[in-house]
């Protein structure tokens, strides 16, 4: 260890607040602590080497959001592109917030959280990371953790493990890991999966590739339309200032997405017969939309992908895209043997098979020394935890833009914050009142109600819920929009200790 190693290990660094990650979540946290709290420190630590999450982490062909940005963007900056955007203009976004508000000092990159540790004596968390650079240990003390490290493992994504991988003699590739020299031009190529990533890739590579197959083992819902938004136009064709248009759009979104919710419950079969309607319009009358894009469960059930322009539906009617549905049997020299009997033959076979689900970051957490993992906590409304002080997480919407929740709990931290300073006290905690003790605990979301293959895959980690909506993550932005803002701080839910003592 060099003698500059030994150095930075040894001085730990104290802030008010400290946020993990500098994703959309991370940066949108960052933003409101410098203008709702200021005076308040604060730093966010991030593993890589620039911001942006997700969207530096995915770097496969064609790479885009597949809800609109103008709810995905942050309600304090107008988003004035299409709204579909790729991952690069949500990056250049990203980058104008941070440098707009004079955030770039806040963030330190390549510093991997590994461990946080809270201390009751102190009221402290003790945060241990490591540093790329050099690969040393830098340690931080921070009275508010502030947990934006999103919900799945960055490093790698989830791949099954199908018999006779091995032999399969093309290049096996998840779409987290793209590589960098992948030529897939003339070749041929097959994507396993039918989710948002699979729908994005395949039209992205339709012209290059000789062929590609969208390989399902069962459909799933897409809504095909144009990537333009009517109301922003027409406010646009009016002079309308972009503040104007962002709320305004917003507003018609959120009210069109509430709609659509609420009719997919009360009324799926007709919300089906509209969404596979969509699909019918690229797809013509002779295509087998039955088998290929009907899916066995009703919509919203799973998040539906937004596909642009229907480019998707594009590259089938052409014929330089097309869907198996099938099983795999197993990996061959050649390809994939389906179950049917049928071997699908490539050169590339791409997985977009899904997430490795990571609630706590890949950070081990202690509670006065004692591990505390997220799986033994129960939730107060999806953003605090039982038994872990002094911490929020930031898990989004699923069925709305996930940034939605980054300003409603940012605002709901804030808030948290001035009360704790006013009130004079170094901690806070939920717990469960004496009242509702016997409330009956449940698993993280409803499966009926919500289930994706990596929440489903990876439920047991995550945190459980009450029956009563308080103690839930009710993925529900327009009640919590209201609720959030008017949540009683003194109420009994929470337990605040008494201020530390200074010395
Ligand atoms: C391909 C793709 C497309 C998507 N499209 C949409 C969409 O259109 N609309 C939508 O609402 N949602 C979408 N999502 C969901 C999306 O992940 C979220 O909306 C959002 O980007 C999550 O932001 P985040 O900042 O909370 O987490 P992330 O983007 O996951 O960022 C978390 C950051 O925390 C860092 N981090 C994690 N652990 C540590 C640690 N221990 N130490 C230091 N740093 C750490 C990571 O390196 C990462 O940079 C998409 C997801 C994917 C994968």
């Amino acid at each position: 260890m060099s003698a500059a190693t030994k150095k930075s290990a040894g001085a730990a660094e104290h802030f008010d607040v400290l946020i993990v990650g500098a994703g959309i979540s991370g940066v949108g946290a960052a933003y409101h602590l410098k203008h709702q709290t200021p005076g308040t420190t604060f730093v966010a630590l991030e593993a890589q080497d620039s911001f942006g999450g997700t969207w530096i982490t995915h770097k496969y062909p064609g790479i885009r959001s597949d809800s609109d940005l103008h709810t995905f963007g942050y309600r304090f900056k107008p988003w004035v592109g299409p709204p579909i955007a790729s991952a690069a203009e949500i990056l250049r976004y990203m980058d104008e917030v941070i440098e707009e508000n004079g955030l770039n000092p806040h963030i330190r990159y390549g510093h991997t959280i590994t461990n946080a540790a809270w201390s009751s004596a102190d009221n402290l968390w003790t945060i241990t990371a490591t540093r790329k650079s050099d690969g040393a240990t830098k340690v931080f003390t921070t009275g508010f953790l502030w947990m934006c490290q999103g919900y799945y493992r960055h490093g790698q994504g989830y791949t099954p493990n199908w018999p006779g991988m091995s032999d399969f003699k093309g290049r096996i590739v998840h779409p987290q890991t793209w590589p960098d020299d992948l030529d897939y031009k003339g070749k041929r190529m097959i994507v396993i999966g039918s989710g948002a990533t699979a729908a994005t890739l395949i039209p992205a590579v339709a012209n290059e590739t000789s062929h590609v197959t969208m390989l399902q083992r069962s459909p799933t819902y897409f809504i095909p339309g144009r990537n333009a938004i009517e109301i922003a136009e027409q406010l646009r064709a009016l002079d309308v200032d972009e503040e104007w248009v962002h709320e305004i759009t917003r507003r018609q979104i959120l009210k069109t997405q509430d709609d659509f919710t609420r009719r997919s419950k009360e009324e799926p079969e007709a919300v089906k017969a509209e969404l596979l309607a969509g699909v019918k319009m690229f797809l013509g009358e002779n295509y087998d939309i039955e088998k290929h894009f009907t899916p066995k469960y009703r919509p919203w059930r799973q998040r539906i992908a937004f596909i642009p322009d229907g480019d998707l539906f594009q590259g089938i009617a052409s014929g330089k895209a097309s869907v198996v549905t099938d099983e795999i049997e197993r990996f061959t020299e050649k390809g994939i043997l389906l179950k049917s009997g049928q071997e699908l033959e490539a050169d590339i076979i791409v997985t977009a098979t899904g997430f490795d689900l990571s609630p706590q970051g890949d950070i081990g957490f202690t509670v006065d020394g004692k591990v505390v993992e997220m799986k033994d906590t129960i939730t107060y409304r999806g953003m605090m935890f039982t038994g872990l002080p002094n911490l929020v997480w930031v898990f989004g919407y699923f069925r709305a833009s996930w940034t939605l929740r980054v300003d409603i709990v940012a605002d709901f931290v804030c808030r948290l914050l001035k009360h704790m300073k006013k009130i004079g006290t170094k901690r806070v905690e939920v717990a469960i009142p004496e009242k509702l003790k016997d409330m009956e605990l449940l698993s993280w979301i409803d499966p009926e109600d919500f289930n994706p293959g990596y929440i489903m895959r990876g439920i047991h980690l995550l945190p459980r819920r009450g029956a009563l909506r308080e103690w839930q993550h009710t993925q529900d932005y327009w009640h919590e929009k209201d609720e959030l803002p008017n949540i009683d701080l003194d109420g009994e839910e929470f337990i605040y200790g008494k201020a530390k003592v200074e010395a």
